[in-house]
């Protein structure tokens, strides 16, 4: 590494806290080796406090360009001069890019993208289908916007009673209001309409974090009959790599029942062709992030 940084090597941060065991720093600062650019990639401990100072530091330094995490991803949206239409959407900001190094700050959202790209991968298309969702925090808000935006026909979220509730909504009234999907949200307690809900869809998406620790022994679905050879199932979550949700979907013959991983590997990959112009070498990425665990 230390070869390769000179005096004109441009900067990208990851501004949030924790931060330490971010993949991020790794995914990047490979990409970057591999095709020979000219960047790095470093992580910030910046918590609300600290914000608005980083991000005014990002100007002065001609810092190229940012990832954002919790807890900062909303609270920089009025720190910033532009905003990606998903972002406006969204209401959320992972990745900041410095526009021409001169201080012009656009905000994005890839999570929402690269959940996306991750279902494409698998050879899922979202388009004109009907997805069912419980979740609708950080997460699930990213995902069912784009999903929207990509032209899903239905998008049924279903969350429980607690404080993403009324979040789970603006959503959905979002969504009714922007987009040509139609999207509706029901209490998960209300089990018979989430079952009636999944055997009229073709993709189910967790979310909501269940299936890692502490829930590592939970899964949103339990009936067998609501699992189906033909129904995608994909769950944020990517450690563990299988959850009991993703154990009890290909147990019960689903064909594909995907992790969280690719829609990780794919929002770096997302901001790393914001950040660079260049596409990520995603497949070199993935042996050098994901094979050696
Ligand atoms: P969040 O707190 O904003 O939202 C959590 C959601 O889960 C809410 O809708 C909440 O109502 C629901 N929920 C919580 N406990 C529940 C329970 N016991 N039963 C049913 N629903 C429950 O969190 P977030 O930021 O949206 O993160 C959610 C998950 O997504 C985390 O596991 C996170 O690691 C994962 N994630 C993965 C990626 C990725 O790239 N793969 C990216 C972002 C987040």
């Amino acid at each position: 590494m230390t070869e390769r940084l000179s005096g004109h090597t441009l900067l990208i941060s990851l501004i949030a806290t924790p931060i330490r065991h971010s993949l991020s720093p790794k995914m990047h600062n490979e990409a970057f080796a591999k095709l020979g650019l000219d960047y790095a990639y470093l992580a910030f401990e910046v918590g609300n406090q600290e914000l608005a100072d980083a991000v005014k530091g990002i100007r002065a330094l001609g810092i190229r360009g940012s990832n954002v995490s919790m807890p900062n991803k909303q609270a920089i949206l009025p720190l910033l001069d532009e905003l990606s239409p998903a972002a406006q959407l969204v209401g959320a900001v992972n990745t900041v890019v410095n526009q021409d190094g001169k201080g012009h700050l656009v905000g994005h959202i890839t999570d929402g993208t690269g959940a996306m790209r991750a279902l494409k991968e698998e050879g899922v298309s979202v388009k004109d289908q009907i997805i069912t969702m419980t979740g609708g925090g950080g997460a699930g808000t990213a995902i069912a916007i784009q999903a929207a935006l990509d032209g899903v026909k239905e998008l049924r979220i279903f969350n429980i009673k607690d404080p993403s509730y009324a979040n789970a909504q603006e959503t959905v009234d979002k969504i009714n209001q922007h987009t040509d999907c139609l999207a509706t949200l029901t209490d998960l307690a209300d089990q018979e309409a989430f079952k009636k809900s999944i055997a009229e869809s073709s993709i189910y998406i967790d979310g909501t974090g269940v299936g890692m620790k502490p829930l590592e022994n939970l899964s949103l679905i339990n009936d067998p009959e609501m699992i189906r050879p033909d129904l995608v199932v994909f769950d944020v979550v990517y450690s563990p790599r299988e959850t009991k949700l993703l154990k009890f979907a290909k147990e019960h013959g689903a064909k594909k029942a995907i992790n969280g991983l690719g829609m990780m590997l794919y929002q770096g990959a997302e901001a790393f062709k914001l950040f660079t112009g260049e596409e990520m070498p995603v497949d070199y990425i993935k042996a050098v992030l994901f094979d050696e665990e």
